[in-house]
């Protein structure tokens, strides 16, 4: 069980102040963005002051199964924090097991560590604090007002910084989560594709090591997953223990509103279908603590890096809405028909096609990525933010 480690009491005293950058959520997003905030300066060569703020220690609260493809892993230097490695997957229908030949692996890890090396690569300053809005350009924190020019949400799916205040489950485009983590080990990363287990969305069983990830996700918020997130576990002879669960977008948003930055779930960055949001969420941040950057550092003003930022998620709207096409079409499938599909995915060739572009929708290669040429100083310095 993870150690509560959050500040509570006298230890949480008065936090107020003005940051270059203030990043709010200090999970994938959050960190990813200061990751590429790491030793930037200002116009006048100084260090940029940059805030990162969660309700929790780093690394506190593991938010999923924490499956991601290997590539990423070995992208963003993150391999010390590894525990299994997958080369298929393998699909279970009421009909059948199908094994599908991956072209890239897929990998879990550990939360806790996962975050510790992530956060060791920047050098943001870090506070508990718990975000409970924002007027312009001043976050309301439980300790007190924060103000920045630049502010990012990598607050989750409730885009608690939004002006309209967020998401209310579950009527929203979220779809529903839950795992059990018992101990035990298996070689097989599984998912259960079965109306029984579940109308809409699909099980899974992700072993981690000495840990296994057994849950159910619903692509239908209203359909309540722990009854049949327990009998999964049971069925795996494991035990239903140490739950974890929440709400997961499964809709692209706005990346920008205002003058605010939203990354990860709080953009709706998670892909629908797959409920795969870590990737994304590295992938987003990378590329909003990239315009961040040349925004401190006076080479564009916050405006341009809003517009460029917003386009490039707008860029992937049409990759999301085939996802969440995709996502509307597989529940209402006759069953053996998918079955047969299921079955076809095990030819290598058809696997490795929509397996490869599957994951060029948040490809590792952005990390690597040469820099975009430095920015025109279209503005004087004083301007810039
Ligand atoms: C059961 C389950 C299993 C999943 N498994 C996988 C998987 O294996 N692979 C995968 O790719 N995706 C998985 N996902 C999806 C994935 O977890 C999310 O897409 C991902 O966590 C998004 O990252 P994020 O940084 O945007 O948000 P989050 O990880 O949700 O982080 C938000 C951060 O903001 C903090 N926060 C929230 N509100 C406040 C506040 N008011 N004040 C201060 N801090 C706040 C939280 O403490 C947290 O640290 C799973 C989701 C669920 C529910």
């Amino acid at each position: 069980m993870p150690v509560r480690a959050t500040k509570r009491g006298d230890e949480r005293t008065p936090l107020t102040g003005d940051y270059d950058v203030l990043i709010c959520g200090a999970s994938f997003a959050g960190l990813a963005v200061a990751r590429e905030l790491a030793g930037a300066t200002r116009p006048d060569s100084s260090p940029a002051r940059v805030l990162m703020i969660d309700r929790y220690e780093i690394g506190e609260r593991q938010t999923s199964a924490c499956g991601i493809p290997t590539a990423w892993l070995e992208a963003l230097d993150l391999m010390g924090s590894h525990r299994q490695t997958f080369s298929e997957l393998v699909v279970n229908t009421p009909y059948g097991t199908s094994r599908w030949p991956l072209p890239w692996t897929f990998s879990t890890f550990d939360y806790r560590e996962l975050c510790a090396l992530l956060a060791a690569q920047g050098d943001a300053e870090f506070e508990t604090a718990k975000v409970n809005g924002r007027t312009g350009n001043t976050v309301h924190t439980d300790r007190g007002d924060l103000t920045a020019p630049l502010i990012v949400d990598g607050l989750g799916w409730r885009r608690v910084l939004a002006a309209d205040g967020g998401y209310q489950p579950p009527d929203a485009p979220l779809s529903r989560g839950l795992e059990v983590h018992p101990d035990g080990s298996s070689d097989d990363l599984a998912i259960w594709i079965d109306r029984s287990i579940v109308p809409a969305g699909y099980g899974w069983n992700f072993p981690a090591g000495n840990e296994l990830r057994i849950g159910v996700g619903s692509f239908d918020p209203y359909f309540h997953v722990k009854d049949n997130t327990v009998k999964l576990a049971e069925d795996l002879g494991s035990e239903a223990v140490r739950y974890q669960g929440n709400w997961i977008p499964h809709k692209l948003r706005r990346a920008t509103e205002g003058d605010i930055f939203f990354a990860g779930d709080s953009a709706g960055h998670c892909l629908p279908l797959t409920a795969e949001g870590i990737r994304t969420a590295f992938y987003f941040g990378v590329a909003c603590g990239r315009e961040l950057r040349h925004v401190v550092a006076g080479e564009q003003t916050r405006e341009q890096a809003l517009q460029t930022y917003a386009a490039f998620n707008d860029s992937h709207e049409w990759k999301y809405r085939w996802m969440l096409r995709t996502q509307r079409i597989v529940p209402r499938l006759w069953p053996p028909l998918l079955n047969r599909i299921v079955g076809s995915m095990e030819r290598r060739r058809f696997v490795e096609w929509s397996f490869a572009h599957y994951f060029r929708i948040a490809s590792p290669d952005l990390v690597h990525a040469a820099p975009p040429p430095q920015r025109r100083a279209q503005v004087p310095a004083s301007a810039a933010a």
